[in-house]
């Protein structure tokens, strides 16, 4: 037993999590041979987005091996985060999701970002994804 204990804004952010895997399933029916990395960091970005849009506005979002923030670091920019490389900034969450569409790997989500979108962080989304990849 642990003493941890959830407020409303922690099952706001781990509903909203759970709904995204399953919203990803529907999207994509390649989702059961995904990278786990491209999963989870998806669903927390998703979480970490909806948790702060729609009524907790201070909510972060942690990181670990897998669930990564690339999310926001793809949408914000965030002069605190210069240890993940995060010059990349502009994409939205809807332009995220278009790009998972038919993404298994990492790479794949990164090169449809490429191949879709004209941003001029583009050149940095090799950084950022290769910064989040070596988190242990
Ligand atoms: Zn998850």
């Amino acid at each position: 037993m642990n003493n941890t204990t959830y407020s409303s804004m922690d099952y706001f952010a781990i509903t909203t999590h759970e709904l995204t895997h399953y919203a990803h399933h529907d999207l994509d029916t390649i989702y059961s041979y995904c990278d786990k990395i491209l999963k989870e960091s998806w669903a927390r970005g998703v979480e970490w987005y909806l948790t702060r849009s729609l009524g907790y506005p201070s909510y972060q979002a942690n990181y670990s091996k897998y669930y990564t923030l690339i999310v926001q670091d793809l949408i914000d920019y965030d002069e605190l985060n210069n240890i993940r490389h995060d010059k990349v900034s502009g994409y939205t969450i809807t332009q995220l999701e278009y790009a998972l569409k038919g993404a298994r790997t990492w790479d794949d989500w990164k090169n449809n970002l490429k191949k879709y979108y004209n941003n001029a962080t583009e050149i940095y989304l090799d950084d950022l994804f290769n910064a989040w990849a070596a988190i242990k």
